[in-house]
């Protein structure tokens, strides 16, 4: 079983004058046998040493990564039955693509001529490029490069899949294309898979599970919808979706959130999901703000376009509370997406609908999620 664990894995690192940075602070992950696991955060958040930590290209400060429930920490990458697929594909210009994949199975195992060259060749047809198997990497798309990588990861026919950001340098098309490709073929191999992205569409279309990391520290794991319905705190929350959910600072009254221009009644279920907290952040997504003929309802609210952006088939619609266009820059700007056939002008006043069984709450000093 090839189940892998992360257990307060930390790594600091120590720079030349000799302070130190914390990359990765105290992590904690079970990675089923067979899951596909997303690690997603902003550039910096400590993805990528992660992935090195787990394949072995960096060493552990504390803490224990198990594969399998043995330990892996001070195990050579060779020994740990891992394959990581580089960004940067990572290929030997001056070998064949049959040379390319060839090579660590040479490297790393007894196996006779014969087996090499049919378990090549059996790889590269399921990655559909057994008529490039003599061309050179320089001959090839970047698409095609990225294929002989994924297919060398395969050959070697690993317990894990280690990708960092395996599909950054393909244009969105072919990017697009190749996210269902690396799907279908890892639920084939069923092979447990820990893949590195920036990009939260990648990790919401492709994860079983994401795990959101920030500075450092994991900030969730979960299935994709549950990030998007349930996100524990406010980073998650703002990080998953695009656009961003819009946020609002407000203060908690006896059961009225009072932001900037505007209130918002709260249902009592709600407001003693609050308890003592005054001071909040009202979270609701563009998707959740609907625009209607009229206010009808306490969180009906009427408001300015400011900018309106079409989407083809949607409206990203910007808005301000009130209904005066002004000059000057709106503090309170928000989004709503509303479908593409509604006509909406430019400084015209509509009713937005920020309704209370979409909306997300959070603690404003800690950014965890309240409601
Ligand atoms: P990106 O998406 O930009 O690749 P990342 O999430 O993969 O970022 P890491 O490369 O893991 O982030 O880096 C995490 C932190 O550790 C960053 O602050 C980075 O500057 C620091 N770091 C990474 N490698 C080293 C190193 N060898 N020495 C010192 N600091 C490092």
């Amino acid at each position: 079983m090839a189940e892998l664990t992360l257990d307060a894995v930390t790594k600091v690192f120590q720079e030349g004058d000799g302070s130190e940075v914390v990359a990765v602070d105290d992590v904690n992950i079970d990675i089923g046998d067979g899951e596909f696991l997303v690690l997603v955060g902003p550039s910096g958040c400590g993805k990528s040493t992660t992935l090195r930590m787990i394949a072995g290209l960096e060493t552990i400060s504390s803490g224990e990564i198990r594969l399998g429930g043995s330990r892996l920490n001070e195990k050579q990458p060779a020994e740990r039955d891992i394959a990581m697929v580089f960004q940067s594909y990572a290929l030997y210009p001056h070998m064949t693509v049959r040379q390319n994949m060839s090579f660590g199975l040479e490297e790393s195992t007894d196996l006779d001529d014969d087996t090499i060259r049919e378990t090549v060749t059996d790889a590269a047809t399921t990655m559909g490029i057994e008529n490039l198997l003599d061309r050179k990497p320089g001959e090839l798309s970047g698409g095609q490069q990225q294929r002989v990588a994924l297919g060398r990861a395969i050959v070697r026919d690993p317990e894990v899949f280690l990708m960092d950001e395996p599909l950054s340098n393909l244009d969105a098309k072919l990017r697009a294309g190749m996210r269902t490709e690396i799907q279908r073929l890892q639920e084939d191999l069923d092979v447990t898979t820990v893949y590195v992205t920036h990009d939260q569409t990648e990790a919401m279309t492709m994860g079983d599970r994401i795990a959101v990391l920030d500075d450092g520290e994991l900030m969730q794991v979960g299935s994709p919808l549950e990030l998007y319905h349930r996100p524990a705190n406010q980073f998650v929350a703002g990080f998953i979706g695009d656009p961003s959910m819009n946020f609002f600072d407000v203060s908690h009254e006896g059961g009225t959130l009072v932001g900037d221009g505007f209130e918002y009644p709260l249902s009592s279920d709600v407001a003693s999901d609050l308890g003592e907290t005054t001071d909040c952040v009202l979270g609701v997504r563009p998707e959740d703000v609907s625009l209607v003929e009229s206010a009808t309802d306490a969180h009906d609210f009427r408001t300015t376009v400011e900018v309106v952006e079409p989407m083809g088939n949607e409206n990203n619609v910007y808005l301000s509370f009130g209904d005066e266009p002004s000059d000057e820059e709106p503090d309170q700007r928000f989004v709503a997406t509303v479908g593409g056939l509604r006509r909406v002008e430019r400084d015209s006043t509509v009713v937005a609908r920020i309704p209370e069984d979409s909306v997300h709450l959070f603690d404003a000093a800690t950014g965890d999620a309240l409601h």
